[in-house]
């Protein structure tokens, strides 16, 4: 099975899909831990594993929608390429 993560290595991990980590320990990828996003402030659960198989720009559902939906953000482009290149947003 995959590497082990340490719980600082996961909070970065969630920064990298713009989610902030708000669970204080990480014991497994199939842990739900809570997030917020960071664009949108929305707050859910999600599974490291779930995050390190997807394909997702952003750990955050809503936004995930928010993205492919034809509300889309108009500078999504300059969005994905800031991602792409490993820049932080905050
Ligand atoms: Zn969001």
């Amino acid at each position: 099975m995959g590497k082990k993560y340490t719980y600082e290595q996961v909070k970065h991990l969630f920064k990298n899909k713009n989610i902030e980590l708000l669970s204080k320990e990480y014991k497994n990828s199939f842990q739900k831990l809570n997030y917020k996003c960071l664009i949108c402030g929305h707050e859910g659960t999600k599974k490291l594993k779930h995050l390190l198989e997807s394909s997702m720009k952003n750990g955050c559902k809503k936004c995930h929608k928010l993205f492919h939906s034809k509300y889309g953000i108009k500078n999504v482009t300059d969005y994905q390429t800031s991602l792409f290149l490993g820049e932080s947003y905050a």
